[in-house]
């Protein structure tokens, strides 16, 4: 249900883009996956990727990550990714959706901060550590009022 949209948007015999497994496996213990994917689509930016409930919940992150805790940078929520996804590297044919190359940036675990994930993810602000190679430490996405009211194209940002 929730890759829906994800592969609404696909053509998977044209794309290189993993579909995902039909029904979708939530981790009962375990660590959480998390990737950043540097994307050369028409706008470079960064897909920002954390797992949860058996997703890779989203968001491109145009200028990227910022290791300055002073600054905030821009995350527009996009859809949820398929787990597989998380080690897809390659290039996305002209004419498809997200066309370009795509790279991985950074790739290990995270911790949620929060102890009501759902919760929080509700609200609109979760704290989180990530266990990464270029990025570690402690980061929050905040959702931002103003733009994006598509709950599914929320502007977050990522600090
Ligand atoms: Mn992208």
């Amino acid at each position: 249900m929730k890759l829906n949209e994800y592969r609404k948007k696909r053509h998977f015999d044209a794309t290189p883009e993993p579909r995902g497994a039909s029904d979708i496996r939530e981790k009962e213990k375990g660590s959480l996956i998390y990737v950043v994917q540097k994307h050369l689509a028409s706008h470079l930016h960064y897909d920002f990727r954390l797992e949860w409930r058996g997703v890779l919940l989203s968001w491109a992150v145009p200028k990227g990550p910022s290791l300055d805790p002073a600054v905030k940078r821009l995350a527009m929520q996009t859809e949820d990714h398929p787990i597989e996804y998380s080690g897809f590297e390659g290039v996305i044919p002209a004419g498809q959706y997200g066309a370009g190359v795509v790279m991985l940036w950074d790739r290990g675990t995270w911790q949620p901060e929060s102890a009501d994930v759902d919760a929080s993810l509700q609200k609109g602000e979760i704290k989180f550590v990530l266990h990464g190679t270029k990025l570690q430490g402690s980061w929050v996405l905040v959702r931002t009022r103003g733009f994006g009211k598509n709950p599914l194209r929320s502007a977050w940002l990522l600090i």
